[in-house]
């Protein structure tokens, strides 16, 4: 029995947007993590664990698959550049029963036309990290690429030091990013770019083929996209950290994993990222760059949008104009929400702006904030707030949720939705690394567990609300390369 049932609709396109490849085999595979939830919602028969091996790291290809390595160009930290899957090997689309499509790809497999001086090959322990992130995201109810399973090849990887090599199995809707239409636009012709237009909008979006200006709806539809999914990591605390235009999935997905990190104590210019020297990539800088990285995009379709190239900036810069207005409108949705407001009322601003100056005074942790207005009890009192303009703040906000319709009760309700009790804090992530990287899985399969209600407060796992003290200014994260 085939594990995945392949599809290849890819290779339809121009041979000019991908290599053919083949995965290096690994020498002793051997299972990490299996996504056992996932597999079976993916209709993937899992009970053949020597033929999951084999598939998984590589060693074997299905019938139906051929492996491609991506072309994609992308702007790094501000500055073009070509680039492609260099240690990514796309082995197929997996069609669900009721067919769906999801791009199956091993990354960690080896060497391709794209590596330019790269091995193609990781490490276990970024890829645990890629699997333990990417999965809680996904229970965090973020839109992600997943994670189905880390295999140990049992080859070193030479990094700083050896380490051990692996292959994790990533999924996604597809792995069409800006960089990909960058490609397309810079390395291509218009023909190309049509191409590749017309395939997205056939495999994500079949309802633009009827737009008048499919190029322009398709702008305007994948901007809606990326603006509902950096909403979402400003609500949840999550620093992207490497949000180059490569990164930047059209169907918006978060993806690439590398330096990603939550925060803790609510500061927008936060950054762990040892690269981002000069903050780039800030939590509170992701709308900005969201918007630049949509504009970049926008650019490669100006010939697609009118072949009068004057009309076709004006269209497009009056799309991205509209960014601001309505990412802010998004946005202010989601703070009231994440405060019990769902019919917001005049100076429900301020109550928002006052309560992240206080955070960001005070400093104080974002997520067990928005937990602690809701359910204080679960906290030690000296936790929190010992201060005068907090209580007034917490009375003035107490006395507005009672406005609600259905009063505090439904404001209660609605924040339940909005507000994780338990993320994956910094500290707990190495933590359960560091155990695995030893090959002691119980922490992290413990905390993979928890992760996967985050909305749910299980007092047993009170620990998992704190970080040690001052862990987090120390903290660094690094591109998994
Ligand atoms: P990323 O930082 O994952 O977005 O990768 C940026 C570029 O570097 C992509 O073209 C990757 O395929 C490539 N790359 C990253 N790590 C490696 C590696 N170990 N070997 C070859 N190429 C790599
Ligand atoms: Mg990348």
């Amino acid at each position: 029995m085939p594990i995945f049932n392949f599809d290849n609709s890819y290779l339809q396109l121009s041979d000019k947007f991908y290599r053919k490849v083949k995965p290096n085999p690994a020498p002793h595979p051997e299972l990490l993590l299996l996504n056992n939830d996932l597999m079976k919602n993916l209709d993937l028969d899992i009970s053949d664990e020597n033929q999951l091996l084999k598939i998984l790291s590589g060693n074997e290809l299905e019938d139906g698959s051929q492996p491609i390595a991506q072309a994609y160009a992308g702007h790094q930290f501000g500055h073009f550049t070509m680039l492609g899957d260099g240690r990514a090997i796309l082995l197929g689309e997996h069609l669900t029963e009721s067919n769906r499509r999801f791009d199956i790809q091993l990354k960690g497999a080896g060497q391709t036309p794209f590596s330019r001086r790269g091995d193609g090959k990781a490490a276990v322990k970024p890829m645990l990290r890629e699997f333990l992130m990417s999965e809680a995201m996904h229970y965090l109810g973020v839109p992600t690429s997943r994670s189905l399973a880390v295999i140990k090849t049992g080859e070193p990887v030479y990094r700083e030091t050896i380490m051990e090599g692996a292959v994790l199995t990533r999924l996604m809707s597809s792995h069409i990013r800006v960089g990909t239409f960058e490609f397309a636009r810079y390395f291509g012709g218009v023909e190309e770019l049509r191409e590749l237009m017309n395939y997205t909008i056939n495999r994500h979006f079949p309802e633009l083929n009827d737009a008048q200006n499919p190029a322009l709806a398709l702008l305007e539809k994948g901007m809606g996209l990326q603006m509902d999914l950096i909403v979402n990591w400003m609500r949840i605390g999550f620093i992207h950290g490497v949000m180059n235009t490569d990164n930047t999935s059209i169907p918006g997905e978060t993806f690439d994993y590398g330096p990603c990190a939550f925060i803790g104590i609510y500061h927008p210019e936060t950054v762990f990222s040892s690269i981002d020297r000069d903050g780039r990539y800030a939590f509170g800088n992701q709308p900005n760059i969201i918007k630049w990285n949509l504009s970049r995009w926008a650019e490669t379709l100006l010939p697609l949008i009118n072949s009068d190239e004057k009309k076709a900036i004006e269209l497009a810069t009056e799309k991205i104009n509209s960014f601001d207005e309505v990412f802010t409108q998004k946005w202010w949705e989601m703070m009231f929400a994440k405060l019990g407001i769902s019919n917001p009322k005049m100076g429900d601003d301020d109550l928002v702006n006052e309560l992240l100056r206080l955070l960001e005074l005070h400093q104080k942790d974002y997520t067990n904030t928005f937990t602690y207005l809701r359910t204080p009890e679960i906290f030690d009192k000296n936790q929190f707030f010992l201060d005068e303009k907090f209580d007034a703040w917490t009375q003035k906000w107490k006395s507005r949720i009672k406005l609600e319709n259905g009063g505090t009760n439904s404001a209660f309700e609605l924040m339940k939705k909005q507000n994780p009790v338990f993320i994956p804090r910094n500290f707990h992530v190495e933590k359960a690394l560091d155990e695995a990287e030893k090959s002691d899985f119980s922490f992290l399969n413990s905390f993979l567990d928890l992760l996967k209600t985050p909305y749910e407060f299980r007092p047993e796992m009170k620990e998992f609300l704190h970080s040690p003290e001052e862990y987090d200014s120390n903290y660094m994260t690094f591109c998994g390369t």
